[in-house]
């Protein structure tokens, strides 16, 4: 079992750190938010006072922050403060270019690294049922396998540093297109005279099913798991599908990759999340009605 710092304990971070915990592994936790910390504290994770005292001796240290900003000054602190030898694990959704600037950081100190964000929102967080997209070299992946595990069904290797940041936005570019595809699906069939449960009971059937659809219904009644049973409550907030895709804009006009469907989701989460970022990213049905 394995010495642990984990950094950022918000709605992702606070239930990772308490799967690590509960795997045996000896976890002290930091985040600058006195809620966050009383958060993780309530779920079994033992809280540090600073940063410095969450890492010190630790054989592994975990960040989970809102972005890249916040995760290379983190990480640049980090050179600072953690051994050479000590596996860097950076969990957040952060841009490709922040993801490799905290892989150089690492590099420095000689500290194995991964970018390994993840899929599955704060229900999967807590059931420990994510699946990590890992971007690092091999004997960095293998190190990480076994800490990720802990907090995740899947552990899936991408590539070289950055690759896993790459597949999470290419995969979120995916959802928030076939998010807004659903809503416009329901909208219509409201407008054609379709019962939702109708209208759920093909799509879920026929060449039109997807996760938006099956797993995440953006209409009350055919997914009693989906938000839109709660009011919209998230789930995923609109807030981050629309830094999500931002995040593959840019990536997207950085590569010179064409994705006019990407960018237009992005347009619609931008002025979607402009009034409503703090609700479910499949409360867009009602901007789209
Ligand atoms: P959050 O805002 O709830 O948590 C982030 C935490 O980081 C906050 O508690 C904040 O105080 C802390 N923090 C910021 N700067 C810090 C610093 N310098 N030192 C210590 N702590 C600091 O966000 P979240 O929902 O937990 O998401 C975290 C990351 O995971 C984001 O990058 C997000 O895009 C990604 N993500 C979220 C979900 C989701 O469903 N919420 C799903 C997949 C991925």
């Amino acid at each position: 079992m394995a010495t642990i710092g984990f950094i950022g304990l918000g709605n992702m971070g606070g239930p990772m750190a308490a799967n690590l915990v509960k795997a045996g592994h000896a976890v002290r936790g930091f985040d600058l938010s006195e809620a966050a910390r009383a958060g993780a504290a309530a779920l079994g994770v033992p809280v540090a006072a600073t940063l410095a005292v969450a890492v010190a001796g630790a054989d592994a240290v975990v960040t989970m922050l809102p972005a890249g900003r916040h995760v290379v000054g983190v990480w640049t602190e980090l050179a600072g403060l953690v051994a050479p030898g000590t596996l860097l694990i950076d969990s957040s959704t952060v841009d490709v270019d922040s993801a490799r600037a905290a892989h150089a950081l690492a590099a420095g100190r000689g500290c194995p690294a991964v970018d390994a964000p993840v899929s599955g929102g704060t229900a999967g967080a807590a059931a420990g049922t994510l699946t990590f997209m890992v971007g690092g070299a091999q004997d960095a992946f293998a190190k990480a396998e076994s800490i990720l595990s802990a907090m995740g069904r899947r552990v899936v290797r991408c590539g070289d540093g950055g690759a896993g940041q790459a597949a999470k936005i290419c995969n979120n570019m995916l959802l928030g297109i076939s998010m807004i595809g659903a809503c416009e699906a329901f909208a219509l069939g409201e407008k054609l005279g379709l019962t939702h449960e109708a209208l759920y009971a093909v799509l879920s059937t026929s060449s039109g099913q997807c996760w938006s659809v099956t797993s995440y219904c953006p209409v009350p009644g055919p997914v009693p798991a989906s938000p839109a049973n709660t009011g919209y409550r998230p789930g995923f907030a609109a807030a981050l599908m629309s830094k999500d895709l931002s995040l593959a804009r840019q990536a997207a006009e950085g590569a010179g990759a064409r994705t006019p469907l990407g960018a237009a989701a992005a347009d619609i989460y931008a002025d979607f999340a402009g009034t409503d970022g703090d609700r479910d990213f499949s409360a867009v049905i009602e901007r789209l009605r």
